[in-house]
């Protein structure tokens, strides 16, 4: 990695630790490799990108429902899925030392082989052979009677199984999609890059089911794939800092017949961070081979039946969540700001009084924070000079900064304003207390 870039990936990590986006998973026991915790801010940045995704893929559409399965599943609906024979990653380990490696991991091969070099030892691998990456656990409360479970690899599964229950149970019909987000598990072999590559993270994915026929797959398939990518760029990421990368036909997963990348440009170069896939009918058919289900669809117009095809959009939330970070950051002057969509932002305003210890100052400025909390997430803050306060909340990204002065409470015979500064610009305008509300809803209007 350039050194500059490398820079940049310590300054968020730092960043990020210093204002409460993310930490070590159990950091004060050493943590634990491939796990995180978000922190205040962090988890109300993953709220916003969860809130948003899904208003745009359930709340606003009609053809689309969401569901919200259990993480664990019977064993078998893994074996259906092809999970526990297929989803693998191929390792390597070395002889020496018996540190092991994603085969295709090349930069971490040659710096560890270098590193054995550098002490004059001999380097020699293994040859590559397959990784299950599923997580087991076992479950049950007899010792001897415990069964082995998967915590599940992708949250697809849980909607695959349920495909019957929703079609029976709404009035969905076919083009149709199931959204879901949550948690997933993989025995990754090298965690890494921050929170990119994790062994416990969060998927958000659509599933939608069309007529088995081509053209109509190609068609949604393409739908997909710009409607994604269109989400990030309305949520801020810079178009050019995104690309489609297509899965040639040896690297695709056992169950693509066509896959997408979407790609962001980080600073370890072009990364994964969503996928589109077209899954056909692996899933229903094996799900219905496997369980005995009948996992067909009936037309209701012309009474055909068939089990649909199935076009997924699965994109990692904690992935996407480090990219808006990492799109968003810049440095300006003396200041670091986060310039993240209003809509994602952990706080969307701040309400300083100028001095802690004027009350007629903290009163009005209470009341405005009282005011404004009942619609927005809004941050209070008391302490310190005013220039350092504008900096922390630059730091988290909110959006806007009022300010209670001297000016507030001596203005007689006119309404009390504030002053309200913009992140992005630095600059302020007054502003009339009564007009406050109307001025925030116009600013930050949902994505
Ligand atoms: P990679 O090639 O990076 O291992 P993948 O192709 O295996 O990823 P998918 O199985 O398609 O990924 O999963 C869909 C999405 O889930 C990915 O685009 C990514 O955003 C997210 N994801 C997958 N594995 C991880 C992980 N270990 N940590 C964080 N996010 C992940």
């Amino acid at each position: 990695m350039a050194q500059p870039e490398q820079n940049l990936m310590d300054k968020i990590v730092s960043l990020c630790k210093r204002r409460g986006f993310i930490f070590p998973g159990s950091e004060i026991y050493g943590g634990l490799a491939g796990t995180w915790d978000y922190g205040p801010a962090g988890a109300l940045l993953k709220k916003n990108i969860k809130d948003a995704w899904w208003r745009a893929v359930v709340e606003t559409r009609d053809d689309m429902v969401g569901v919200d399965a259990a993480i664990l599943m019977n064993p078998k609906a893994w074996e259906a899925s092809g999970h526990v024979e297929a989803f693998t990653d191929p390792l390597v380990e070395c002889k020496t030392c018996h540190a092991r490696f994603r085969a295709d991991n090349e930069t971490d091969i040659q710096a560890h082989g270098a590193g054995h070099e550098k002490k004059k030892e001999h380097v020699e691998w293994t040859e590559p052979r397959k990784f299950n990456m599923l997580v087991e656990a076992r479950l049950g409360v007899i010792e001897d009677e415990k069964a082995t479970v998967y915590l599940r690899g992708e949250i697809t599964n849980g909607v695959q199984v349920n495909f019957k229950n929703v079609v029976n149970s709404t009035r969905v019909r076919i083009p149709f999609g199931i959204a879901q987000m949550g948690k997933a598990f993989r025995n990754e072999i090298t965690p890494g890059n921050f929170t990119f590559r994790s062994r416990e993270f969060e998927q958000m994915e659509t599933q939608f089911y069309v007529r088995p026929d081509e053209q109509e797959a190609a068609r949604w398939f393409e739908y997909w794939k710009n409607e994604r990518m269109e989400w990030y760029v309305r949520l801020g990421i810079k178009r050019e800092n995104l690309r489609f990368k297509d899965h040639a036909p040896g690297d695709r997963a056992h169950y693509a017949r066509a896959a997408t990348d979407i790609e962001y440009k980080s600073p370890f170069g072009w990364a994964e961070f969503m996928g589109v896939h077209h899954r056909g009918d692996w899933d229903l058919k094996r799900h219905a081979e496997f369980s005995g289900a009948d996992m067909s669809y009936r037309d209701p117009e012309t009474g055909e039946t068939y089990i649909p095809w199935d076009i997924e959009t699965s994109a990692g939330i904690d992935r996407s969540l480090l990219f808006f970070l990492i799109d968003a950051y810049a440095e300006e002057g003396e200041r670091t700001v986060l310039k993240l969509h209003p809509r994602l932002a952990p706080y969307k305003a701040a309400v300083f009084p100028l001095l802690a210890n004027k009350p007629e100052l903290v009163k009005l400025a209470r009341s405005i924070y009282e005011d404004l909390r009942k619609r927005f997430m809004v941050a209070w803050d008391d302490r310190g000079n005013i220039g350092k306060r504008y900096y922390g909340q630059d730091e988290i990204g909110t959006p806007y900064c009022i300010t209670v002065d001297f000016d507030s409470i001596t203005e007689t015979g006119h309404p009390p304003s504030v002053t309200v500064r913009d992140r992005d610009t630095a600059k302020q305008e007054r502003v009339d207390v009564r007009e406050l509300s109307a001025y925030f809803s116009e600013r930050l209007s949902a994505a």
